[in-house]
């Protein structure tokens, strides 16, 4: 299918809206055309895969829209990707946009009157919603119509717009953050969680096959090892690793290559980057094991305190470096002992 993009962050919907082919989605940024396509490629998250198999297909034999789905977890899991796939397992158009690009409920009305029938709108970071923009997609949820504004004062009067149905995906870093009455409105909600080394694997595996890297012994577990359970991530080190065969040699890629490659790049054995080091450094030694408040720590380490929640904390909670507890953050044994012996 085609994909439209509605322009995601740092821009606002107020800029013109354009057509694009699902291959631009596919090639945005730099993960070129590293996106799986249909769910059948899509490594890992088995119970959320088997659910949407399940939801899809029935989807289709009735000629209906899929239910509208919530996918949340850490950035670089696959929550976009897995948008596309739903896209183009069903065989309609895409729609892109993100939470703080829909500034006024005007912004989500113009999106969603272009809409198809049965097309997906995914809303990137749909969390970041604004109240106004949140109460009208509720309507367009639940009963796809809409109620739009004409005119100002006493004049002003209300029209009903009915929309085409759609499936509206939403994605989500926080779960804490999306109020009650929005999750309600999804008929499946999902988390997709940090993929396993094996996953990783055959994530880079697939990769290097596409990028044309030719990876020797165990480098690709190497690789996935290090990749703080994140595809994105995985795919990033893989790019990296490349680069450097490139430079200091023939450009094939073996553990060796890869160890030191990874080393130069400040990436460790546990896959901590120099930015998860520096909070367990500061959590550690200069707040002695906390418990520190999440401001104070990310000051600390010169991050905004969203960026430390969302995307730092949950893999060194996950690998028990570090804990939440009501009066703070806490480091965790594991937290010295890493810092000790990176
Ligand atoms: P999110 O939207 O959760 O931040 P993305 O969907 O943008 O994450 O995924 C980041 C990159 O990781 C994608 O470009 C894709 O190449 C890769 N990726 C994510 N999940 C998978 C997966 N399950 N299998 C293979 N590649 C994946």
């Amino acid at each position: 299918g085609r994909a439209v993009r509605d322009e995601t962050v740092g821009r606002t919907a107020k800029d013109d809206t354009h057509i694009v082919s699902a291959d631009v989605v596919a090639t945005d940024g730099d993960e070129v055309g590293l996106r799986p396509r249909l769910l059948d490629e899509f490594v890992g998250q088995r119970e959320l895969k088997e659910h949407l198999r399940i939801v899809l297909t029935a989807a289709r034999q009735r000629g209906q829209a899929a239910d509208h789905v919530l996918l949340a977890g850490p950035p670089g899991l696959g929550k976009t990707t897995m948008a596309c796939i739903i896209a183009q397992e069903m065989g309609v158009q895409l729609h892109i946009t993100s939470g703080p690009a829909l500034e006024r409920a005007g912004d989500l009305a113009a999106i969603l009157t272009k809409l198809g029938e049965r097309d997906v709108l995914f809303i990137d970071e749909i969390h970041r919603l604004s109240r106004p923009v949140e109460e009208i997609l509720y309507p367009a949820m639940e009963d796809f119509q809409i109620d739009i504004v004409v005119g100002k004062g006493p004049a002003a009067s209300s029209i009903r717009l009915s929309l085409p149905r759609f499936t509206l995906i939403g994605a989500t870093t926080r779960t804490g953050m999306i109020t009650g009455p929005l999750r309600d409105r999804f008929g499946l909600v999902a988390r997709l969680d940090y993929y396993d080394t094996d996953e990783l694997t055959s994530i880079v595996t697939r990769a290097a096959g596409i990028l044309d890297v030719p990876l020797r012994g165990d480098s690709a577990q190497l690789i996935a090892g290090r990749s703080r359970g994140t595809p994105r991530i995985a795919n990033r080190l893989l790019r990296r690793v490349r680069d450097f065969a490139e430079v200091r040699g023939d450009g094939t890629v073996d553990a060796s290559t890869a160890t030191e490659a990874l080393r130069v790049f400040g990436v460790d054995e546990r896959g901590l980057d120099k930015v998860d080091r520096a909070i367990l450094d500061a959590l550690c030694n200069r707040f002695a094991g906390g418990p520190v408040g999440l401001t104070t720590l990310a000051i600390a380490v010169g991050e905004q305190p969203e960026t430390v929640e969302d995307v730092y904390e949950p893999f060194l909670i996950q690998q028990g470096l570090l804990a939440r507890t009501p009066r703070g953050r806490v480091a965790m044994e594991a937290a010295w002992h890493h810092l000790a012996n990176p």
